[in-house]
């Protein structure tokens, strides 16, 4: 199969679909891949990385979207791009649709088998391609959260890690999800005070098992959350309620009881965010401040370290790509249901029942 490559043109995107490593993989099962010139700059992989791992290099997005039988991005496709897919091309990238019409209108008419990372499943009900964006948010959760906490970005002054004779710093961690886990063990590796809530035992168990006393573990209700979150020098929001907007566990009248100069870091914004008070933020301006604590909400932060994000979703994504291409996709589908989960647009109609539901049409 002819897959092809586009460089990323959603704003601020320097992530890539596929690094030369995937390439190689794919190049030597037999398939030929045409990149975009420039796709992987972002990452810091030029074109000759690509071409030493098989590809082929095309000067503009118009000739990859033309010859390629199968697109592989990152960013669900711009207007532009969507008027470039054709009837029966594959598209295997984030896509977002529920809250996003216009896109599906334009995905519709395309007529393009449109395959979403977002909701392929696995086999213990996770969301596979979705789980290497929360690693990277979770752990980055806590080093911007060490950066706000340093007086000049209008922190409290507090080393996470506190230094012999000076306790380290309160952290504390709402949801013990994949987000959760990855911020939870990188403020423990810091040398943090860590206490961890979530709404599932079960969860709180196997948090328990993984990390032993060291981490503590709290079944989040109003009060757990008054005793945590008041003490706490950093807040990590990071709950999800599938298909929901996320619970608001901190409401203003909180934040009143809070240290100021505390930090909230809301992973959790894309969904709504977890603190009453938060709205998104972006990377050129992360941070604002409500009542003397530090705000931290940006929607997308994989954005901000493109190269090990692209590492991270490009290995996750490889197993998948390499069975639509040598499959094809109706028979890589009909193989497997989780991976069928991910189709989200087929000949003109939407097809994922949630997805539908959430637009408003009918299966
Ligand atoms: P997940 O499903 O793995 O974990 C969510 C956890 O929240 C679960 O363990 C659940 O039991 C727990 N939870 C639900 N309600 C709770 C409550 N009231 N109190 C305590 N815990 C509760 O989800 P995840 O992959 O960890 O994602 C978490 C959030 O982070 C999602 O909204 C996701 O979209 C978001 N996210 C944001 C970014 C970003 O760049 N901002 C990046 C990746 C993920």
């Amino acid at each position: 199969m002819l897959i092809g490559v586009p460089r990323e043109i959603k704003n601020n995107e320097f992530r890539v679909g596929l690094t030369p490593a995937s390439v190689r993989e794919l190049h030597a099962n037999g398939h030929r891949v045409l990149v975009e010139t420039g796709a992987g700059e972002g990452i810091g992989m030029d074109d000759a990385a690509y071409v030493r791992a098989g590809a082929a290099i095309a000067a503009d997005a118009a000739t990859v979207f033309a010859e390629a039988e199968m697109i592989v991005k990152v960013k669900e496709p711009q207007p532009e791009e969507c008027r470039r897919l054709r009837p029966g091309q594959i598209l295997f990238t984030y896509l977002h649709l529920a809250p996003d019409p216009e896109q599906a209108k334009l995905l519709m008419q395309s007529g393009a088998i449109a395959i979403a990372y977002e909701t392929v499943t696995d086999a213990q009900g996770r969301l596979p391609l979705l789980a290497p964006m929360s690693e990277v948010a979770g752990r980055m959760a806590v080093q911007v959260g060490a950066v706000s906490l340093q007086k000049a970005a209008g922190g409290f002054g507090v080393l996470l890690a506190g230094v012999p004779g000076v306790p380290p710093a309160h952290v504390v961690v709402l949801g013990g999800g994949v987000v959760g886990t990855n911020a939870a063990r990188i403020a423990l590796g810091m040398g943090a005070d860590v206490t961890i809530l979530d709404k599932s035992i079960a969860r709180l168990a196997q948090l328990d098992d993984l990390y032993g006393p060291r981490l503590k573990t709290m079944f989040s209700t109003t009060e757990a959350l008054e005793q945590t979150v008041f003490n706490a020098d950093l807040v990590i929001g990071a709950v999800l309620v599938p298909g929901a907007s996320a619970p608001k566990l901190v409401t203003r009248d909180m934040l009143g009881h809070m240290r100021r100069g505390a930090v909230l870091v809301d992973v959790a914004i894309d969904q709504g965010g977890c603190f009453e008070t938060s709205k998104p933020t972006t990377h050129d301006n992360p941070t604002y401040v409500v009542d003397g604590v530090v705000h931290y909400c940006v929607a997308n932060m994989p954005g901000a370290v493109p190269r090990t994000s692209t590492f991270a979703l490009a290995q996750a994504t490889l197993p998948y790509a390499l069975r639509l291409a040598g499959q094809g996709w109706r028979e890589a589908l009909r193989a497997d249901p989780h991976l069928r989960a991910g189709l989200n647009v087929a000949n003109g109609r939407i097809v994922h029942p949630a997805v539908a539901a959430a637009l408003g049409h009918d299966l």
